[in-house]
């Protein structure tokens, strides 16, 4: 593997570090690494005789970065066209070898984890693009991934061709709840970690000022594909933009909202109060609600992989009311926290995976300094040294 070398035992010298939990940094921080995984943090003090120091003295040392809903199998669509075309004229095997492609962007960008939210189309090649980089063969962050995503028949495009054409969609179709038991147990089967489904569509502002919305599924369906998901021990990820597909979502059972323009104060209370996450993709809107848990989303593959840093969702949240320790947690521990890892990633501590980054600024003070990783380690092996 010629981009990575894996020292067995090496040590990191942080300028200053941001471990993912403490309220402030550390000064001059030694951080010791075995094989795929931490074995010490400390302020100060010098490396074990005989381990390579990797000089990160004037730089701040952060966990690696988190994406909680990425699309690796898109590339933009921020027309319909664009989606239409990306379903009809190029081939799956294609769009795998460019989500291997978006893959390496999102890791050289220090994200060093993300969840995959459905691979519009592409059936269940996230499996397979999770699988090549697990198994070492390319570059990417470790990835949970949600295959095909759900809604019922004729609410997800590809809409509007020739009823004589038979065209792909974006979604699976899924009716009733036999049906959506079996389509949980059949993305199961072939690899999802999450199971998506999406809650609403058609969005519009009504005259209480709420932005409501069309739900999809019955709740009965709704309902059978939560049930079904968590009985299988799979979480459930539901797109829900309007108030109403929200509510429909948090009554079906869900574990996290995507999205989730149209959240009202009762609904944000709702989903405090039974520790739902919130994954907003830039949509932080007027609200950084104390209670309900954040973690970062950037929906990246709505957006071309190569034109927009996913990081810039910090910078996001940040303008929204955020401190910036605050918007780095959203994209470190609680990220963490929502893919069920926390034990093993989202913090710099003993015992972690050695998943870090570093930058040459102070994101604390400045968080687009986030937009700018220098260094990139993921699981003990360096991707990226530029720390000048
Ligand atoms: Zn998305």
């Amino acid at each position: 593997m010629p981009w990575c070398q894996k020292p067995h035992r090496v040590a990191i010298r942080a300028g200053k570090l941001i471990d993912g939990k403490s309220e402030k940094p550390f000064e001059n921080a030694l951080i010791v690494i075995e094989s795929d995984r931490i074995v010490s943090v400390v302020a100060g003090g010098s490396a074990p005789a005989g381990v390579d120091v990797i000089d990160l003295s004037k730089a701040t040392v952060l966990p690696g970065f988190i994406d909680t809903h990425t699309h690796v199998l898109l590339q933009g669509d921020i027309t319909a066209e664009e989606y239409d075309a990306q379903l009809l004229k190029e081939s799956i095997p294609y769009r795998a070898i460019l989500a291997a492609r978006n893959a390496q962007i999102a890791l050289s960008h220090g994200f060093t984890a993300i969840r995959d939210l459905e691979t519009e189309g592409a059936m269940y090649a996230d499996v397979d693009v999770k699988t090549a980089i697990a198994n070492g063969e390319v570059p990417g962050p470790r990835m949970q991934v949600a295959t095909r995503a759900m809604t019922p028949t004729g609410m997800y495009p590809l809409l509007g061709y020739s009823w004589e054409l038979k065209v792909p969609t974006g979604v699976q179709y899924v009716d009733g709840t036999d049906g959506a038991r079996k389509a949980v147990r059949e993305q199961a089967m072939y690899g999802a970690d999450w199971i998506k489904y999406y809650s609403d569509r058609r969005y519009h502002f009504e005259s209480d000022g709420a932005l409501h919305s069309m739900v999809n599924f019955t709740d009965e369906e709704a309902k059978a594909i939560v049930d079904e998901a968590h009985r299988i021990g799979k979480k459930v990820a539901a797109h829900a933009i309007g108030s109403d597909g929200i509510a429909a979502a948090l009554r079906a059972g869900v574990d996290t909202i995507e999205h989730g323009d149209g959240l009202t104060d009762a609904l944000m209370d709702e989903m405090a109060k039974r520790g739902i996450y919130w994954v907003p993709t830039i949509t932080v809107g007027m609200y950084v609600a104390p209670g309900v848990k954040i973690a970062l989303g950037t929906d990246a593959g709505g957006f071309d992989w190569k034109l927009l840093n996913e990081a810039k969702e910090f910078e996001y949240y940040v303008q929204y009311g955020m401190t910036p320790m605050q918007a780095i947690r959203t994209g470190t521990s609680t990220a963490a926290e929502l893919l069920g890892w926390s034990d093993k990633l989202g913090t710099i501590e003993a015992g972690k995976w050695a998943d870090i980054v570093a930058v040459n600024g102070d994101p604390l003070k400045d968080i687009k300094e986030l937009e700018n990783v220098k260094f990139v380690m993921k699981g003990g092996a360096a991707y990226k040294n530029e720390v000048r």
